[in-house]
C-alpha cells in the first residue's frame, strides 16, 4: 500500500561555507525565522541555497509546497505555531 500520510519537513536556506553554516546553525529560534528571508548570507553575502531539511537536495524555488526529491510535504511557515 502507498503512503498516503506525508511526512512534514521544512525548507532550509544554507550557505555553502563551513564557517557560515555553523553560525546559521547556532541561531536563535526568533533569527532563524528572520533568516528565512534573507536572499544572501549576512556572513559572507553569497546568495544562499534552499534545500530541503528532510533530504538536504536543493530546491529551486520557496514556493514548493512539497520536496520534489523525497515527497515531505513544506509546512506554510505562518500556519507553524
Ligand atoms: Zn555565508
Ligand atoms: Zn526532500
Amino acid at each position: 500500500m502507498p503512503e498516503i500520510h506525508r511526512k512534514l519537513s521544512s525548507i532550509e536556506k544554507i550557505c555553502h561555507d563551513s564557517e557560515c553554516s555553523e553560525k546559521i546553525a547556532s541561531l536563535k529560534p526568533e533569527h532563524v525565522t528572520l533568516f528565512k528571508t534573507f536572499t544572501y548570507c549576512p556572513y559572507c553575502a553569497e546568495e544562499l541555497t534552499l534545500v530541503c531539511q528532510s533530504c538536504r537536495e536543493q530546491l529551486n524555488s520557496s514556493e514548493f509546497k512539497y520536496c520534489p526529491w523525497c515527497g515531505v510535504n513544506f509546512a506554510d511557515a505562518e500556519t507553524v505555531k
